[in-house]
């Protein structure tokens, strides 16, 4: 069986194509989103995904984040007493996933697409195919994440056309524009900024309920600190669905409470949004292309559920952006499609 595997530096999901649709696999706790976060305790226990990310917050020396930004380099993580580098994390991940898989889908998984991002070099996606082989999986092909979010939009089932994939993940922001001619698709121009995401637009929030508590965030232990920022996570989501979120947490024994309406905090991120801009002006210049001449802007990340990132982008493209698959879903999906191509050739 083969399956499609978006590992995110945030997030990871896998994905299958049955019964002649993309399919997302949800992991062993019913998510369809597996943190790529790993964790290991003093007794050896390896710990992966979402009790990982738990783990980390009060065992942060025993535990690894975002290392898919160390992927291909010889850096080592100290995990208690464990050196681990990027791609064997990576793969405790990828292992994750697969087990997940094949609980699923009750067979055995052996084959996979991988995703990395569009400006991977060489030495990072032989990385990502180590990663896959150290997790038992014979990777049949590395697909470009813009590719395969367009893939998951429709790109293929349309004459020659321009698209625009606006990627905000949780700590990485990716712009890259595509191009159609059927049955080719290129990958025309790529920019980006590897230190904007959704955790930026997470710590705003952090840093409005400090400050309006008058609390030092230097005078917070772990596990206070880690219990505002799950809440600041929280509330930062609840914007989807409301105009005005509270914050409640209780510092020292004392509780404090912040209330903010959602301008106040589009207004708290917007240098944040400033920042977005550059990287796609710059993908456009490279391109060539002028914003009238893209066909279609596609929302990737789960930083675009935001209604504060999708207003800023509805308004610097002047047009809404196409939905209709969510945007932390769209490269997994992408990734199925391809495993529905490759197995029908
Ligand atoms: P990555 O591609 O980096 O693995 P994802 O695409 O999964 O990451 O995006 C993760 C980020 O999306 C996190 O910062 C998370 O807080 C953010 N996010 C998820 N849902 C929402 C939401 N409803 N509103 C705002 N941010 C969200
Ligand atoms: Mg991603």
């Amino acid at each position: 069986m083969l399956i499609g595997i978006d590992l995110g530096t945030t997030n990871s999901l896998v994905a299958c194509f049955r019964n002649g649709k993309a399919e997302i696999i949800p992991n062993r706790l019913g998510e369809n989103l597996t943190p790529s976060v790993v964790s290991v305790d003093s007794k050896g226990t390896v710990y992966v995904g979402r009790s990982a990310k738990e783990r980390a917050m009060l065992h942060p020396l025993e535990s690894a984040s975002v290392f898919k930004r160390s992927m291909g380099t010889d850096r080592e993580y100290v995990l208690g007493g464990w050196k681990l580098r990027a791609e064997e994390l990576s793969s405790l991940v990828l292992r994750s996933l697969k087990e997940d898989a094949e609980s699923y889908l009750g067979q055995p998984v052996t084959d996979a697409i991988i995703s990395v991002p569009a400006y991977f070099n060489d030495l990072q996606r032989k990385a990502t195919k180590r990663a896959g082989e150290l997790a038992g999986l014979n990777v049949v092909r590395i697909i470009n994440e813009p590719t395969a979010a367009a893939i998951a939009h429709g790109m293929m089932e349309q004459k020659d056309s321009r698209y625009l994939v606006f990627d905000l993940g949780g700590g990485t922001f990716d712009v890259s524009i595509l191009e159609l001619y059927n049955p080719i698709m290129e990958v025309h121009a790529i920019a980006g900024d590897n230190f904007i995401g959704g955790e930026d637009f997470t710590d705003v929030l952090y840093n409005l309920f400090l400050e309006s508590a008058g609390i030092a965030p230097e005078n917070l232990d772990l596990k206070t600190r880690s219990e505002i920022r799950k809440n600041a996570e929280n509330c930062k989501c609840a914007f989807s669905h409301s105009n005005e979120v509270m914050m409640c947490c209780a510092v020292n024994g004392q509780m404090h409470i912040l209330r903010l309406s959602f301008e106040e905090y589009e207004r708290a991120c917007a240098p944040l949004l400033d920042r977005l801009r550059k990287p796609i002006e710059r993908s456009l210049r490279d391109a060539g292309v002028s914003l009238n001449e893209i066909d279609q802007i596609v929302l990737v990340g789960g930083a675009t559920r935001s209604p504060v990132v999708r207003k800023f982008v509805a308004k610097l493209f002047g047009r809404i952006p196409s939905f209709g698959i969510n945007p932390d879903e769209a490269v997994a999906i992408g990734a199925a499609l391809q495993c529905g191509m490759k197995s029908r050739d």
